[in-house]
């Protein structure tokens, strides 16, 4: 078996320091490991955050997700949402079209009964917002720039081996936990190391990702077009900007993204809304593979995956994020109604196990469906899906299933997170 630590750090594991013990130890400071955090910065229990890169504010330029209702829901209910929404780009329209077809559906407010459709925020806004708050909490440590090598459980503690960051002081050190959480993304080396498999398939189609600047301002509206190439998303962001997700198969997305700003320009003009108007500038291009991933489980002994270390899908109807921020609800919801003594206990990671794996399966298995259905140009389902899309805008309570679906509020809510606990 290979060793998890480089030959450098293996000299330096039987000097380790002990980091104090913790209840809760979240591995990864994404946005899924810093909701976390937010989630059960006021529970009284202690909680290690756990970072191996640095934030760098130029390292998430271009990203940014589209937020459904149900994760507005989630922010407001850990209090974070009033400081997210002056950098939040609320959107009061989405399009869904097929490729050159006159035919649009259009969701609007109204069909949720909400006062937008959704949502978009910008990674660095987001995490400077959530990394804000975690200033002020107390039961809080952040441990950055640390990566955790390994994972043991010994009798009612999990043990985590970390290696510092720090390319000025090689350190190595331990740090007991009840439970600890992976929340450290798509290639999750704990996931492995505890024989959580990932199930799933590599799409033969990259997304390439940008953000336009446009000369006016414009009506809020996102729009997703299905391309027989893949589909298109076009996201508002604040000050006159659009971010763009363009599928198209690994050569073709390589190809575009290297073309300078104005061939890149050109060649995507004709795929947006004409009433984009005119585009003053384009970012840098960044290319992302697209993956359809679930975990086997959820759950190990005091360990348990969420966010994109326990799935990945389609980035179709930019759900990714919004089932990370799922998991947080229900497993914040879950430790903060179990004894301090059972966290960490198999049994109920087993519950947070069944519940996550069939709802996110659902949406997982949609996205899916819908790349598939759309990424095709054999009549019979051409024919078919321009028939479905007419029906999704003729039939209102069909078009409100289906939005209500993908904003996540077809399956209950969980409850409110804000129940302090005291030790
Ligand atoms: C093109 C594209 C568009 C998308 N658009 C949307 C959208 O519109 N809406 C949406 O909801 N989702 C969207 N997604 C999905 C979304 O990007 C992801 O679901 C989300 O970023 C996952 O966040 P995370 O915190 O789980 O993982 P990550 O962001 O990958 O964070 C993991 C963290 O763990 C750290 N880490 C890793 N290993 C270790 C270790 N050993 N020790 C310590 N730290 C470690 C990493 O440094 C990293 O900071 C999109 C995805 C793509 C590819």
């Amino acid at each position: 078996m290979t060793s998890a630590f480089a030959p450098s750090e293996q000299s330096l594991v039987a000097s380790a320091q002990e980091l104090p013990a913790v209840d809760v130890a979240i591995v990864g400071a994404g946005i899924v490991g810093l909701s976390l955090a937010c989630a059960l910065r006021n529970s009284g229990l202690a909680i290690a955050l756990i970072e191996a890169t640095p934030y760098r504010r130029e390292n998430t330029r271009g990203q940014a997700y589209a937020l459904h209702q149900g994760s507005r829901y989630f922010f407001e209910g850990i209090g974070v949402w009033d400081k997210l929404m002056p950098h939040v780009q609320p959107f009061e329209v989405v399009q869904l079209s097929d490729a050159d077809c006159p035919l649009m559906v259009d969701f609007y407010p109204q069909d949720l009964g909400t006062a937008a459709v959704g949502y978009v925020a910008e990674h660095a806004a987001i995490a400077e917002t959530l990394q804000g708050i975690l200033e002020s909490a107390s039961n809080v440590t952040l441990y950055c720039p640390w990566r955790v090598v390994t994972n043991e459980v010994q009798g009612d503690r999990a043990q985590l081996t970390l290696v510092s960051g720090d390319p000025t002081e090689a350190k190595v050190a331990h740090l007991a936990a009840r439970l600890v959480v992976a929340a450290d993304g798509g290639k999750s080396p704990l996931r492995q190391q505890m024989g959580i498999e990932p199930k799933g398939w590599k799409y033969p189609q990259s997304c390439v990702v940008a953000t336009l600047d446009v000369a006016h301002p414009q009506p809020v509206m996102a729009y997703e077009r299905f391309w027989p190439t893949g589909p298109m998303g076009v996201l508002p962001l604040p000050e006159n900007r659009y971010r763009v997700v363009w599928t198209l198969p690994h050569p073709e997305a390589e190809a575009v993204a290297a073309l300078d700003d104005r061939a890149f320009l050109a060649k995507l003009q004709p795929y947006l809304d004409p009433q984009m108007g005119e585009i003053t500038a384009v970012s840098d291009r960044f290319v992302f593979p697209a993956q359809f991933m679930q975990v086997n489980s959820y759950a190990a002994d005091r360990f348990v995956v969420i966010g994109d270390a326990a799935h990945r899908c389609h980035p179709v109807g930019g759900q990714g994020l919004n089932l990370g921020l799922r998991d947080v609800w229900n497993l914040a919801q879950q430790i903060l109604a179990t004894p301090l003594e059972e966290i960490g206990d198999r049994h109920h990671l087993m519950q947070f196990h069944r519940q996550r794996w069939w709802q996110n399966l659902l949406t997982l298995a949609f996205t899916d469906f819908l790349n598939r259905l759309f990424s095709n140009t054999w009549w019979p389902l051409v024919a078919g899906r321009r028939c479905g899309l007419w029906l999704l805008r003729t039939v209102s309570p069909l078009k409100r299933l289906v939005l209500r679906f993908m904003a996540g509020l077809l399956l209950p809510l969980p409850t409110n997170c804000q129940f302090p606990r005291r030790r």
